[in-house]
């Protein structure tokens, strides 16, 4: 669905899919740059990041290994618990592997702080991050993040892979929700 589907959901649209498919398409170009003649497993964090994955992986014009982790750290409301912890592992030993971590936004950067010391420790070539967003105000946790889409004020965001209470995650769009829907 668009923006003009939920129109009355939506404060603002930050983000049209247009606008969104421009800057992963730059993303990816940066990668592909950077990576050159290695090879390369990009890891997408279920749930929110399977958006950002396809349309990243279909940018590439070379090949390209998928795999997915799931971790919990939100509840069901727009607060982070703090508290990570392994929903579904990697089914690629990284060892020695150059790895890109992909996920579509950083809050408090507590997921990926701990996700990337987490993969680090199992000895692959490299690991970076590459994300579509990035809340600078919010950050808890210092993350060396290597790609970003975008820096955005600390605000709730959907659309995109991005979910509140599931729903608006198959919006093309990303956009900020009216308080009416969380109120
Ligand atoms: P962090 O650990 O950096 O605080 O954020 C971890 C996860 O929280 C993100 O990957 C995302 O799933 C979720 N999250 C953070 N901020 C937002 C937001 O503005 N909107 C939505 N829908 N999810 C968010
Ligand atoms: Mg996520």
């Amino acid at each position: 669905m668009d923006a003009a589907d939920v129109s009355d959901d939506l404060l603002h649209v930050l983000y049209t899919e247009a606008q969104i498919q421009d800057r992963i398409k730059e993303m990816a170009a940066d990668i592909e740059r950077d990576y050159e003649g290695k090879e390369l497993l990009i890891v997408g964090i279920l749930r929110g990041a399977v958006m950002v994955m396809a349309d990243m992986a279909r940018s590439f014009h070379r090949h390209v290994e998928m795999d997915w982790m799931a971790v919990s750290s939100y509840g069901s409301g727009t607060k982070s618990s703090g508290v990570v912890r392994i929903l579904k592992d990697l089914d690629t030993d990284i060892s020695g592997r150059h790895v890109v971590i992909v996920d579509e936004i950083i809050d408090t950067g507590l997921t990926l702080s701990w996700l990337t010391s987490n993969l680090s420790s199992r000895n692959p070539a490299s690991v970076e991050i590459a994300t579509l967003l990035r809340k600078p105000e919010a950050l808890q946790m210092p993350v060396d993040v290597k790609y970003v889409g975008w820096d955005i004020p600390n605000e709730f965001v959907v659309g995109y892979g991005l979910d509140y209470r599931e729903r608006y995650r198959n919006l093309r769009d990303i956009g900020t929700l009216a308080p009416h829907v969380y109120s």
